[in-house]
């Protein structure tokens, strides 16, 4: 009998031997093509030597000492590096050890700017529904998932959320686009005034929607427009980049593709690509110097905050994605995948949507195209293709409908940016195999 506490207590998995590359390999030898990164993670595939050697280097240096005494050379080279790189304005780093931490860090920090700046009375936080932010209690406070968040409700800080931006589910026939976009982003602007012109911290989104939604991106000037709302309102913007960060959507920061700048941004995932635990908050030169020339002081902290082999990993995952062209690769990869996916799967029946960017695309299932109504939720059609698309050697994150009750079952695909041209090929036909005995 196993005595790991698993996810699902009434699930036995199969045990993964080994990874090479774009596979995973269980005991028995079945290889599984790793399709969605496990969740969005393993950006580099497995068993990358540059990587490991980084980490084997560090921990023969020193595996770990605690930031209340020192700093290391990792830490520093990596904020460097990803200060090098980030959204203007952005200047510093705190690392963690996971989106979830990335997340509380990013809100504690915010409330913190304006208890340093004479602002106390600022409380609220803003997100949308269509979210998640972790499971932590105040990232899970902040993400808009129902169902996650309904045990704990008792638990949790209010935060008020507001419609994502979803154009295949949310824009009326009868609007634009981008009057579709702006009318979004506007319900923040009611939101904040609905509060209180000076009671709210942050809002909070995901540039391109993750496991929730299934890579959805926002149409164009929503971020614009909200960018324009938070400033109007002395409101700080947070983005999660947890998911579509670290180049998984074809820039190292998904932000880039909107041309805005967030005062706070968090990434993990594909920062460590699985090789360590690692995720990092970034904020801007203004929040820091707010709290360099009150406090001093940062009123948070864990024990493994800065962690020296962490961070070597994910300096030399980082420095694969941008000296070494990963993120370019990821680009142009996820442009053949998508047009892979349109010819395959665009005139399927019961396929709705094929959406996102980079090598991060959604698939959304429908019983019904043209009233783009969902299977019925008793059908749980997101686990039989997750079996299915095991059974197939494909790994594919599914997810069951959510929005408002009103989303249907996705898969979420998110593969490797090392992956060829051949494994588009390999991705569809699995897909293909897995569709054909589900629907
Ligand atoms: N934010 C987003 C957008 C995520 O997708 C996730 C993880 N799925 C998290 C935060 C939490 O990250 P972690 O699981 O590493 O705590």
């Amino acid at each position: 009998m196993s005595h790991v506490f698993p996810r699902h207590t009434k699930s036995s998995l199969p045990t993964v031997a080994k990874g090479d590359g774009v596979y995973l390999y269980d005991h028995s030898g079945k290889a599984y093509f790793d399709g969605s990164g496990g969740a969005a993670v393993s950006c580099l595939g497995h068993g990358d030597r540059d990587v490991t050697d980084a980490i084997k280097a560090q921990l023969d240096q020193v595996a770990f000492a605690h930031t209340s005494f020192f700093t290391s050379d990792p830490a520093e080279q990596l904020a460097d590096k990803l200060i090098a790189h980030a959204p203007e304005g952005i200047d510093r780093v705190y690392l963690v050890s996971g989106g979830s931490e990335a997340m509380e860090a990013a809100l504690k920090l915010a409330r913190q700017y304006f208890v340093e700046t004479g602002q106390p009375q600022r409380r609220h936080v803003i997100a949308r529904r269509q979210s998640y932010h972790g499971n932590t209690l105040g990232a899970l406070a902040t993400g808009g998932n129902e169902w996650r968040r309904a045990p704990f409700s008792p638990l949790l800080v209010e935060t008020t959320h507001i419609s994502p931006c979803f154009e295949y589910r949310g824009k009326r026939d009868d609007e634009s686009t981008s009057d579709y976009g702006l009318r979004v982003a506007n319900e923040l602007e009611a939101e904040i005034l609905r509060l209180g012109e000076d009671a709210v911290i942050a809002f909070v989104a995901e540039p391109v929607v993750g496991a929730t939604a299934g890579a959805v991106p926002a149409v164009e000037g929503y971020f614009k427009r909200i960018r324009e709302i938070c400033d109007t309102y002395g409101v700080l913007l947070i983005l999660d980049e947890v998911m579509c960060g670290m180049g998984r959507t074809g820039t190292l920061f998904a932000s880039e593709q909107e041309g805005i700048n967030p005062d706070i941004v968090a990434v993990a995932k594909g920062l460590g690509a699985g090789y360590q635990p690692i995720g990092a908050m970034l904020c801007s030169a203004k929040i820091y110097a707010a709290i360099e020339q009150g406090s001093g002081f940062f009123q948070h902290g864990h024990t493994y905050v800065g962690h020296p082999t962490a961070s070597a990993a994910g300096l030399a995952v980082l420095t694969k994605l941008t000296d070494g062209g990963l993120v370019d690769k990821c680009a142009v990869m996820g442009a053949k995948l998508q047009s892979g996916l349109m010819q395959a799967f665009g005139q399927h029946p019961n396929i709705g949507d094929i959406r996102g960017r980079g090598l991060f695309h959604g698939i959304e299932f429908v019983e019904d195209r043209e009233t783009k109504r969902p299977f019925a939720p008793e059908r749980a059609l997101h686990k039989a293709l997750k079996k299915e698309t095991f059974e197939a050697g494909l790994i594919c994150y599914p997810m069951g409908g959510t929005i408002d009750g009103k989303q249907g079952d996705h898969i979420l695909l998110a593969p490797p940016f090392i992956m060829e041209d051949r494994h588009i090929d390999e991705i569809i036909s699995k897909l293909q195999t897995a569709i054909a005995r589900v629907l």
